[in-house]
Order: structure tokens, then sequence, then C-alpha cells
């Protein structure tokens, strides 16, 4: 069965391969680890269709790790707003001057594992897919394959080992990267979460939840834990046009990214409160976001007073050109909503 599942799938996937700009078609050279690391990194939690977009200015500015490497921290982190998890491009920033200081990428899952904030998942997918190393590849689309695959009951996270397991038995010897694609195509494209079109899969006669009708009910999730909302304040402080920016500690949330003055809101617990100066401030309104384990109320404080001597730590932003500053969706959202009209 093993072999006859490998087969079908690198069969279907010389037909039906997606197109994206991190790829080599099947069967041909593979791609730049550069560019497999990248991609791989940014599609973490990310649509492809979102970060697309942000691959291609990444490689247009920085065509190589060693042009990554030397790039200043802020402009990479700026380069990065919109796409979220910014620990991620933090990452990204230790990872290409390491990888730049050891005169590039190494070849096998376990030295990949030794750089910084590579996975296990993503190790083995830049294994199999730029040096064409056989690895076992999991991601969530290939999880949902191989569990109806299999028909593994547990419950997620718990089946993993099990998924795991069935994975590596199917993972041919060679072609690794082009199977590893293979499977992440099935998952998205016909094996989808909710109604997989089966009638289109090139594994059916293997497939166990089809024989039994339960692909819908695989694989099984455990109960979601209730997700907390905090809340915060976001502050503007205006003065002739400008407002006032600080870049975030480099620890903990949207760290090292520029933003608007907050309150110390986490994902434990509210903001303080507390304001950056003392005296007059008006309430402008609450944006909502959402992040992975909790929701964010931050209310927006607009300052009235003019004790801007007191300011410290921060720099003077013009506001027309808030664009260029790379804030993060959070607080383009609450700067949105400052230039609105409120004030
Ligand atoms: Fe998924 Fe259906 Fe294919 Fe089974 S037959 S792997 S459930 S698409």
């Amino acid at each position: 069965m093993e072999d006859r599942v490998s087969h079908a799938l690198l069969e279907w996937y010389g037909r039906n391969a997606r197109v994206f700009p991190w790829r080599s078609p099947p069967e041909t050279a593979p791609p730049d680890p550069y560019r497999v690391w990248l991609s791989e990194v940014m599609l973490q939690q990310t649509t492809t269709a979102h970060a697309a977009p942000y691959f291609e200015r990444f490689t247009a500015r920085w065509p190589t790790v060693e042009a990554l490497a030397a790039a200043p921290e802020e402009a990479i982190m700026a380069e990065w707003a919109g796409l979220g998890y910014y620990s991620r491009a933090r990452n990204v920033v230790a990872c290409a001057r390491a990888v730049a200081e050891r005169g590039g990428f190494p070849g096998t899952e376990d030295e990949l594992r030794t750089l910084p904030g590579l996975g296990a998942y993503t190790a083995a997918a830049v294994a199999a897919i730029a040096f064409g190393r056989r690895a076992v590849v999991v991601d969530a689309n290939v999880e949902r394959v191989v569990a109806r695959l299999f028909a593994i009951d547990e419950p997620l996270p718990g089946a993993r080992k099990a998924i795991r397991a069935a994975t590596d038995a199917i993972t041919p010897p060679s072609r690794a990267g082009d199977f590893a694609q293979a499977m992440m195509d099935l998952g998205a494209t016909v094996c989808t979460p909710r109604d997989p079109k089966c009638l289109l899969c090139p594994v059916t006669r293997d497939c166990r939840a089809l024989a039994d009708g339960r692909q819908a009910d695989l694989p099984v999730k455990a109960p979601k834990k209730a997700r907390p909302t905090r809340a915060g304040t976001a502050f503007w402080i205006e003065r002739d046009d400008q407002v006032w920016l600080v870049t975030r500690p480099a620890k903990g949330m949207l760290g090292g990214m520029r933003a608007l003055p907050d309150d110390g809101w986490s994902a434990r617990r509210a903001g303080s409160g507390d304001a950056p100066l003392p005296g007059a401030w008006r309430a402008g309104g609450v944006v909502r976001h959402t992040f992975t384990h909790f929701d964010l109320e931050l209310g927006l404080a607009i300052y009235a007073g003019n004790a801007w001597a007191d300011l410290e730590g921060g720099e003077w932003w013009p506001v027309a050109e808030l664009d260029s500053a790379g804030l993060p969706t959070l607080f383009a959202k609450v700067a949105r909503l400052a230039t609105a009209g409120v004030r």
C-alpha cells in the first residue's frame, strides 16, 4: 500500500502541482534553500495568498541570504509589518546571519535544526525540498490527509506521533521534496478540511476514512479552550502633524517593532491604563484584534495636553508618512482610527 500511495501522489503532483514563486516545477532542479527557508517561515500561520507578495518583495530587495544577513534589522522588521507573528521576523534575522557566517545552509535535517528559529517542521521541509533528502514533513495539510488515509481516531494534538509514523511509512526514498509538496497540495486543494473532493483524489483506493465514510469526521480535534479577551490602551500623541512612536522591547509581543506607546497589555493580563504623560486625554474609540491565544480590545486615548517635553525613548514620525513606519497590523488599525477624523 505504501509504495502505491507515494507513486499515485507523485504522479498526481506531476499534473496538479500548484505554482508559487518559491517553488520549482516537479522533477526539476530543487530551488535555492534560501527561498525554501524564507517561504516556509513566512507560511507558518499564514496563507499562501497573503505570504506571496511579502516573499516577492523580500527576495527582490534581498536576493540572497547574504544580502538579507547584511540588512539592518529595522528594515527587515518594517518589511515584515502586516505579516504577523513578529518573533518569526526576529528569527529570520538571526538565522540569515548564522547562515551567512557559516557560508551557506547546511544540507541535513539535523544540522538545519541547529539554526536559530528552525523547528522540526521547517528543518524537514528545507532538507526535503531544497536538498532532496528523505525527511518526514508534516504540516497541518499533511496531518489531515494522513489522519484520513489511515483513519487515525485519536484526537489532535495527541495523534501527532501516530500521524508522523504513518507519514514516515509512505514517504518514498527519493523525490522527497516533490512528495512533501504533493501531500501539502493534496491537503490544500482536494483533501480539504470541509467537503473533501474524494472523487478527484489519487489515493481513494487506499483511504480508510473514505472506505468507512468517515472522511468528514477526521482528524478528530480536542475541544478548543475558551479564548480570553484582554483590554489595553494605545496612546496617540500628536504635535505639528507628527505622532510619537516607540520601538517595542525586543522580547515579547510584537517585539522590536515600531508602535504607538501603550499601557503594557499582554496575552496574560490587561494593560495598566497608565498613560505616558499626565494630564488631559480623551477616548478615541476601540480596536479589536485577534491573536493566536487571546483577543485584544485596545482603546485609543488621544492626548489633549502640551507637555511634550516630558516624552522620552521614542521618535516623532510624520502622520502623513505613517505607511512607511512599518507598524504591525494592530497599531496600523489604531493609527487609522486616530486619523479618521476623531481628532
Ligand atoms: Fe482525503 Fe478523500 Fe482522498 Fe481520503 S479519499 S485522502 S478523505 S480526499
